[in-house]
């Protein structure tokens, strides 16, 4: 006899976590199967292990404030990476043993093993099957490699956070969040960083601004941008790899691809639900996370929306709430969602770019309000770290659509502008709040001049 569940939920990560225990707690009975470590890719491969590596650099680079604020004697910091990995998976460790208890505790069934659909109510793991009257899919994604000769020669993320050793010298193929957050965090701890980007730009999907100065960031603090590299081949001698574009050869102990994910979607038998898989793997679901099939759905970085926890969390959490609970509406609107990118210095996002404000209500109907200032924390620095602000707003009802932040604290700063962005602030109430002083944040509340919409003659694809 196949045991007989309310809710299966294949995918232990951000998504499948959150959706299991809320639905647990509504009094369904759940079992949850994660075939590696609990906590998916956030907490192993992702947020934490990144963040971790963001703080040391950032750590590292407030020490050289430290003399132009009076301290000495300050002897030279020498930084072990073995010391930092070790703390590092050692917390990791925890936090999943924290996931095992949190799902314990809610009376979820959790199963280690690798699931498979048999058919669209059933799964096997481990040649046992089990039965969901409803099954939530939400099994991540993993990192692409380049289809170029020698490629097996780099490394991913999920790589990198295995390396014992720091390289020295690296080159990173990619343009996004990834490739900008790997580069900033291993230059700021010392590895000489060489960054092959396919056209000019990175960071194509933010506002000008973000993409802009990040890339101006990068580049005066020794990153070197190798511009419309059309990468041919990766070689291997000895201890180091050979990038060949074709212009010429560049050599590094390590190289890291990061040039997107791909779904998971194609390893647990989809197809015998019914489910029809596109070739991108992303299994498309209305606003409610339902497939095309009922009582399956879907969540998270699979159904190719926002590849970001928080997202796959809360559509987790009001998927359980729907089903289970009493909020028979219950959706995430994936609109207004914030997104920060941990550079150095970091660069926050919510709403619409100026491009897309643009587009949407024509240039002369936007207002865009920019600023830029050395924050107080950069008073005696030979090296100050510009912040800037824009601000987009409707001129039609004063409605700000967007807001892109590029500074220092601009992880911590943006999630509170979030809340009055989501609730339909206007500038006017922008303006009535009483800032916070001395403080960057209060830069964004006392912003004045405007223009109206720009629109950028660069080619995007520059
Ligand atoms: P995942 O968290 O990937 O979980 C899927 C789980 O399913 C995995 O544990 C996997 O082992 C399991 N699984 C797969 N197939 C099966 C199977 N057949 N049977 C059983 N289990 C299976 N997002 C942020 O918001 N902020 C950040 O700072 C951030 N930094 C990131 C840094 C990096 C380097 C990466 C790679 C991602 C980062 N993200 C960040 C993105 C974030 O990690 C993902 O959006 C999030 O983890 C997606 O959650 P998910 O539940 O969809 O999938
Ligand atoms: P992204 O989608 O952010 O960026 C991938 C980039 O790789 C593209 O911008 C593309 O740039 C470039 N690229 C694609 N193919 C190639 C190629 N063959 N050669 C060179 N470059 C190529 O993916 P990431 O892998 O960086 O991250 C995956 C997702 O994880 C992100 O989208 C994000 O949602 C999430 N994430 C979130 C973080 C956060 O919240 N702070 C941090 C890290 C990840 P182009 O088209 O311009 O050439």
């Amino acid at each position: 006899m196949e045991d007989v569940f309310d809710y299966i939920v294949i995918g232990g990560g951000s998504g499948g976590v959150a959706s299991a225990n809320r639905a647990a707690m509504h009094g369904a009975r759940v079992l949850l199967v994660e075939k590696a470590r609990m906590g998916g890719t956030c907490v192993n491969v992702g947020c934490v292990p990144k963040k971790i590596m963001w703080t040391a650099a950032h750590l590292n680079h407030c020490y050289h404030e430290l003399s132009f604020y009076g301290f000495e004697n300050l002897s030279s910091p020498k930084f072990n990476w073995s010391t930092l990995k070790k703390n590092r998976d050692e917390y990791i460790t925890r936090l999943n043993k924290l996931y095992f208890e949190n799902l314990e505790n809610n009376k979820v069934n959790v199963l280690q093993g690798n699931a498979k659909f048999i058919n669209k109510n059933t799964i096997i793991v481990d040649q046992k099957k089990y039965v969901g009257k409803k099954i939530l899919i939400a099994v991540g994604g993993r990192p692409l490699t380049p289809n170029i000769p020698g490629a097996s020669y780099g490394i991913n993320s999920n790589d990198f956070f295995e390396l014992e050793k720091q390289p020295k010298k690296i080159g990173i193929v990619g343009s996004g969040y990834i490739a900008i957050e790997f580069a900033g965090l291993l230059n700021g701890l010392g590895s000489d960083i060489s960054l092959f980007i396919r056209s000019k730009k990175i960071l194509k999907n933010f506002d000008e601004l973000i993409s802009d100065q990040i890339k101006k960031f990068l580049l005066d603090s020794g990153v070197k941008i190798i511009e419309n590299s059309n990468i041919k081949e990766i070689t291997s001698s000895g201890d180091s790899k050979v990038i060949k574009t074709e212009q010429a050869k560049f050599q590094f102990d390590e190289v890291i691809f990061a040039i997107g994910r791909t779904p998971n979607t194609d390893t647990i038998d989809i197809e015998t639900t019914g489910i029809k898989l596109p070739n991108s793997g992303i299994v498309n679901v209305d606003k409610f996370q339902e497939t095309e099939i009922k009582d399956i759905f879907a969540l998270g970085d699979i159904v190719g929306k926002y590849e970001l926890t928080p997202v796959a969390i809360a559509a987790g959490r009001r998927l359980s709430d729907r089903l289970f609970g009493e909020k028979k509406d219950a959706h995430l609107k994936y609109e207004n969602i914030p997104t920060v990118l941990f550079s150095h210095p970091t660069a926050g996002t919510i709403g619409l770019t100026e491009k897309q404000a643009i587009q949407k209500y024509g240039a002369e109907n936007i207002r865009v309000f920019e600023s830029s200032f050395n924050p107080m924390f950069y008073a005696f620095s030979n090296n100050k770290i510009t912040s800037y602000i824009k601000l987009i707003v409707k001129a039609v009802d004063d409605i700000v659509i967007g807001l892109h932040i590029v500074g220092d604290a601009s992880d911590e700063i943006l999630q509170g502008f979030a809340v009055a962005i989501n609730m339909g602030a206007k500038k006017s109430d922008f303006d009535l709040t009483i800032a916070i002083h001395p403080t960057i944040a209060e830069e964004i509340v006392t912003l004045k001049k405007f223009r109206t919409g720009q629109i950028n003659h660069k080619d995007n694809n520059e």
